[in-house]
């Protein structure tokens, strides 16, 4: 088996080259010239971002598939006694994929983004940007190591690093060492951002990793589906989704939750009975998040509903409202606490059935 020493030397060089592109990634979007054309044109601050981070991705990709080449060869070799299968460096992500990790993390994560401080809006851009860069980075060294098992006919399998995992990386990890085919590389091959797993080659017989222990993740797996749903995190979606709020029909307990909506224009209209209240960003302000409640909004919660001024949160989400007996989709925002009840529910503006079905 490989040592705990040689496997921490390629976890500390992939860092190196991850950490050194988004260094220059940061700097390119902490510059007078980026924060300048930012400033004057969000697009073509996008379209020049589009251009960095092509030649990182290149470069770094490049560099990583090279490292992961080597480390797939030290390790057969160690193993084997010698080199059978040589590893084949798999080329840096495409660029079409470049564009649409940059045009995603320009994208505005909400309505109001527009009215954000600059310095909140440039904060949120660059942590989804050095994100996915780092994911596009790693993706060609995982890559090789996949593609070459594969065809060196051997297992490898998803090693999960530092304290915290997620439910999808856990579920993969406890899998153990696998054949590479198209129902593995498809499932394994899917990264989230922040993502720091690692692919790892494995063989001989009974391959076994440096504090690689897949049954002992397996039970985290299954201890931890039975509290919260198992999420399948990817690159490009943002916050997390929970369950939707069942709007009641008729029938007592209807009443005892106010699910009217304030349109803002002297009309409050219902909820469409029966239909669900998707909620898109349950952290948008207080509770959970940096951004705070306006304080004469949470005196006027407290004072109809209780609570103090820490728990109280606001969100906004989907829903179908009942306007003179039609169904009308609309953004709709509220305040929650703890319990999840929606209160003060406010129309922020219409949309469609595609937005209330995508949410
Ligand atoms: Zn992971």
């Amino acid at each position: 088996m490989l040592s705990a020493e040689e496997y921490d030397w390629y976890l500390m060089q992939c860092d190196t080259i991850v950490n050194e592109a988004n260094g220059h990634l940061s700097r390119w979007l902490a510059s007078d010239e980026f924060v300048a054309l930012y400033t004057k044109d969000p697009e073509a601050a996008a379209r020049a971002t589009i251009k960095v981070v092509m030649s990182f991705t290149d470069v770094y990709g490049g560099m990583m598939s090279e490292l992961a080449a080597q480390f797939f060869d030290y390790c057969q070799e160690s193993e084997l006694g010698r080199l059978i299968n040589p590893a084949s460096p798999a080329s840096p992500v495409s660029h079409e994929q470049v564009a649409r990790n940059v045009q995603w993390a320009f994208s505005e994560p909400d309505s109001d983004f527009a009215g954000y401080r600059l310095e909140d809006r440039l904060k949120i851009i660059g942590n989804k940007l050095t994100g996915s860069q780092a994911r596009m980075i790693k993706q060609p060294a995982r890559g090789t190591i996949i593609d070459s098992a594969g065809k060196a006919r051997v297992r490898y399998a998803r090693v999960p690093r530092g304290a915290k995992t997620c439910k999808f990386c856990l579920m993969l990890a406890s899998r153990g060492f696998v054949y590479a085919s198209k129902a593995t590389a498809g499932e394994m091959n899917r990264f989230h951002d922040h993502c720091d797993c690692m692919i790892v080659p494995g063989f001989g017989i009974d391959p076994q990793w440096p504090g690689y222990d897949p049954d002992e993740l397996y039970e985290q797996y299954k201890a931890g589906t039975l509290g919260e749903a198992a999420g399948v995190p990817t690159g490009e979606q943002d916050g997390h989704k929970r369950e939707p709020i069942k709007i009641p029909k008729v029938g007592p307990g209807a009443k005892s939750v106010n699910y009217t909506v304030d349109l803002r224009d002297g009309r409050k209209v219902p909820l469409y009975p029966g239909a669900e209240l998707r909620t898109t960003r349950p952290n948008y302000a207080g509770k959970g998040s940096t951004r705070k409640i306006e304080d004469s909004i949470l005196d006027d919660l407290i004072k109809k509903y209780g609570g103090n001024r820490e728990e109280w949160r606001k969100v906004f989400g989907n829903g179908i409202l009942k306007v003179s007996g039609k169904r009308r989709y609309a953004e709709v925002h509220w305040y929650e606490m703890d319990d999840e009840i929606p209160r003060d529910l406010y129309k922020k503006r219409w949309n469609t059935k595609k937005d209330y079905d995508n949410s």
